[in-house]
């Protein structure tokens, strides 16, 4: 399955980019936080959704379509189970 994007404005081939949407560092940083927390008993209640908020920041992506011809791109948004569908696309 080879999908090509054909760009609207010049019918011209478009190429997929993919990046980390948010700063990786601050996603780990959650986490980081979060398992700190939750070595205490109490920190569990905190430390989880620091936990969980970390992993999507770090595993949620951003895919953008950039035309070869006249650079105008696209923005997708996509969640993180259909990227990884996406990635045998490629
Ligand atoms: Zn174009």
């Amino acid at each position: 399955m080879d999908k090509t994007l054909i760009c609207t404005l010049c019918n011209g081939e478009m190429q997929l980019y993919e990046g980390p949407r948010y700063n990786r560092k601050t996603g780990g940083v959650l986490i980081a936080a979060g398992a700190f927390a939750t070595l205490f008993w109490v920190g569990a209640v905190l430390g989880i959704p620091l936990m969980a908020a970390g992993a999507y920041m770090v595993g949620s992506k951003r895919q953008l379509w950039v035309c070869k011809d006249c650079n105008s791109a696209i923005e997708r948004l996509v969640v993180k189970s259909e990227s990884t569908s996406l990635k045998k696309v490629k």
